[in-house]
């Protein structure tokens, strides 16, 4: 239904214009005025479709009427035709500025009238749609808006719930090290508040040893924009326990994909952790005795042989079988003889050092592992003391019985390179003794004459081999773990013995260490050393550093400082250029007369580093008592530390200490990729292990390294001139 309203003062024309108005169109309601101000009044009120208004009118002229009413509010868009009979300009232009939408002329042509109107009423049918469309539209808009932010409100609500109901402890820091956000669990477990840590340095958190740790390990997510793959840790909580966590640290990236933090989140694994090493202790202990039992031999042996590679550590496997043991169960029935190999068992745990193992492999079969052999007399006492032991336990519970037993003894490493060929000697050495007489001990290497007839022969080769220039040095590359680039190497001497091709040094530094020889050889391993890395310039101009093995034999009979300070001016190397790699066995010597040396040492500018670090019995008291610059880690916790978390946590140890004491780190001995990344894990700084290269001649490695081709050792008249 439309409206139309019709002002004109002359009532002829209001009737013809009201009836062509109510032609136009069906249902359409044609309100008439004579006077314009009466029509402003009930226009005040209601809102018509269309007004058609004369122009020339008493007390209001169309203009003015018109002007008048646009002011009304609603009135702003309704159309308005001005029938006049003046064809002048003037009067149509006041009408438009005063708002009329359109002007026929007078006489009216009455189809154009209906036209006219019908257009315009259709116009504003369409106008009112589509005003009432967008209206919707904004509503429904403002509607979903209302909704998608209850909606984010909500699940943001959900999300905090869970994050604070998980059993995971959940952090974030930002990349300078405060905290960010901490979970309600993480922040129980440490007995804070979350408000309370906001902002606060990690610490705040972890304590400062573990915090220190933790903001190093999220500098790497930070610098690499990777996460950290999931890593084993243990955090005391607020009440004192110890706990064992799954930990993972992945990057927070803002909008422009930047990290700006990292996330930490803590699973706690202590019960499976307490399971499996209830499991490991089962399957690595006997139960009867509650000794460990052949499978825990085996892994001994194996790492005493890798850290016996540099040859002054010698070992002694004795192999210990009772000797007529079904006499005693005869006796004393199964029950009692379990009693008496209980009660063996205790004797003989009481008889060995802590450093020494002691298991049960079979029946009646016992075996030690007798650690820091000097010599095979040393064995030999050790094996009667075993004897004496179990003879002291005959009359066991009152039984008419002697307990006897035969031993069987393999030295590492002149008996056997590895575990296998080591137990099998030991075990032929027992049947030996065994069918001698029995209550006897006897060594594989039945000749000990021979024996020493050939340490002898091989002094005496040794001492030639100098002359003969029988010793080369490999190189093993050294990586930095932060670039991935060499940092240097570490000299490693090999014997080129005519008829035996390379020797290792674990098979001739024992006896040069007892001979004396030592002195001479490593002498001419430091000069050759520094000699090679003079040649060592790099294309970036970088220097590279070279490690050289010390025994403690020189620090005992020489005065090391010197003969550094001359071997460098000799050699013109830059004294940072020098790595010296020194060992517990250091401490031989009185540990003030030690420090003063390395004091100097380090006043020159060399480097020193703790070798095989976390094998010796007081590694972690000494590092900070000694003045170095590095610690190695032996190789013999980097083999395991994905399988055995005993080993994950030395590693950790290791590194946590290193950097308190401003030390840098190196792991020795990587031969993965898993292993490598276990380390950069822990925060490790450097690296080294076939992983990155084996040990090989100057000329590889300098290849390796990219020395510059034009280095005077690739130039035979430089060579020359420098040597
Ligand atoms: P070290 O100083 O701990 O040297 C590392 C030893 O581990 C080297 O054995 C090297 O070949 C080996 N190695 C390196 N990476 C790996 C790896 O990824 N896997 C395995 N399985 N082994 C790896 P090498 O050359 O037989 O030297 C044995 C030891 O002899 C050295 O242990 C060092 O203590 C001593 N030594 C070597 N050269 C000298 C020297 O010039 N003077 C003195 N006094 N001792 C030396
Ligand atoms: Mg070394
Ligand atoms: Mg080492």
């Amino acid at each position: 239904m439309s409206i139309v309203v019709i002002v004109d003062d002359r009532v002829t024309n209001r009737n013809i214009f009201s009836r062509l108005a109510a032609s136009v169109e069906a249902g359409v309601v044609v309100h008439a005025f004579g006077d314009p101000v009466e029509a402003l009044a009930w226009l005040a009120a209601n809102t018509p479709d269309l007004i058609i208004t004369d122009y020339k009118m008493p007390h209001l002229d169309g203009a003015e009427f018109i002007r008048s009413y646009r002011e009304i509010p609603a009135a702003f868009d309704i159309p308005v035709i001005v029938i006049t009979v003046y064809e002048e300009r003037s009067f149509r232009l006041r009408a438009l500025e005063a708002g009329a939408t359109d002007f026929l002329n007078s006489p009216v042509d009455h189809h154009e009238f209906v036209t006219r109107a019908r257009n315009l009423l259709k116009l504003r049918r369409q106008q009112l749609l589509l005003e009432s469309k967008a209206d919707s539209l904004e509503k429904k808009l403002e509607y979903s808006e209302r909704t998608r932010d209850f909606d984010m409100r909500d699940s943001r609500k959900r999300l905090a719930q869970v994050i604070d109901t998980v059993p995971v402890m959940i952090s974030a820091a930002n990349a300078a090290g405060n905290v960010l956000f901490v979970n309600n669990q993480q922040a129980d477990f440490v007995g804070v508040s979350p408000e309370a840590v906001i902002n606060a340095p990690v610490s705040a958190l972890f304590g400062l040893d573990h915090g220190a740790r933790n903001h190093a390990l999220d500098r790497v997510v930070v610098e690499t924009g990777n996460a950290l793959p999931p890593y084993e840790e243990e955090i005391v909580s607020n009440a004192g326990d110890k706990h064992v966590f799954l930990t993972t640290k992945s990057p927070l990236r803002d909008g422009s994909d930047e990290v700006t933090g990292v996330l930490t989140s803590s699973q706690d694994i202590t019960a499976r952790k307490k399971t499996e090493a209830h499991l490991r202790h089962l399957a690595h202990h006997d139960p009867l005795t509650n000794l460990p039992n052949r499978i825990f031999l085996v892994d001994r042996v194996r790492r005493l042989i890798a850290r016996a590679r540099r040859g002054d550590q010698q070992f002694a496997l004795h192999l210990i079988d009772l000797d007529g043991f079904k006499a005693v169960n005869d006796l004393l029935g199964h029950a009692g003889g379990d009693r008496f190999i209980q009660t063996i068992g205790d004797r003989l745990r009481d008889t060995i050092r802590e450093h020494d193992t002691l298991a049960r492999i079979g029946g009646d079969e016992f075996a030690i592992l007798q650690t820091r052999v000097v010599n095979s007399e040393d064995a030999a006492e050790f094996a009667g003391r075993i004897l004496a032991t179990i003879e002291a336990c005959s009359g066991f519970e009152g039984a008419p019985l002697r307990a006897r037993a035969s031993v069987g003894i393999a030295m590492h490493p002149a008996d056997g390179a590895d575990a296998g060929e080591l137990l099998k000697n030991a075990d032929f050495a027992m049947y030996r003794a065994k069918a001698a007489k029995g209550h006897a001990f006897c060594f594989y290497a039945a000749d000990m004459h021979a024996r020493a007839r050939s340490e002898i022969a091989l002094d005496g080769e040794l001492a030639g081999a100098l002359e003969r220039e029988e010793f080369v040095l490999y190189y093993q590359p050294q990586i930095d773990l932060a670039t991935g680039g060499i940092l240097g190497a570490e000299a490693l001497l090999r014997w080129m013995r005519p008829g035996a091709g390379i020797v290792a040094p674990g098979a001739f530094l024992g006896r040069a260490e007892e001979n004396g020889l030592i002195i001479p050889i490593n002498d001419w391993v430091l000069k050759e050393a520094c000699r090679e890395a003079k040649t060592w310039r790099r294309g970036d101009g970088k220097p590279l550093c070279v490690s050289v093995n010390m025994s403690p034999i020189q620090f005992q009979k020489h005065n090391v400082p010197l003969l550094v300070a001359r071997i460098l001016a000799e050699s013109r190397l830059e004294p940072r250029q020098l790595d010296l790699e020194i060992t517990e066995g250091i401490l031989l010597k009185d540990i003030d007369a030690v420090v003063g040396d390395l004091r100097r040492l380090l006043d020159l500018g060399v480097k020193i580093s703790i070798d095989d670090f976390g094998t010796g019995y007081s590694s972690l008291n000494y590092a900070s008592r000694l003045p170095v610059s590095r610690l190695k880690i032996d190789q013999s916790f980097v083999r395991n530390l994905q399988s055995e978390t005993n080993d994950a946590a030395v590693v950790r140890a290791i590194v946590t200490l290193g950097h308190s004491l401003d030390l840098v780190v190196l792991a020795e001995g990587v031969e993965t990729a898993e292993q490598l990344a276990a380390l950069r894990a822990e925060g490790c700084d450097e690296a080294q292990g076939y992983y990155f290269g084996k040990p090989m001649p100057a000329e590889e490695f300098r290849k390796l390294a990219g020395v510059d081709p034009i280095a005077p050792r690739g130039n035979k008249s430089a060579t020359g001139s420098r040597r």
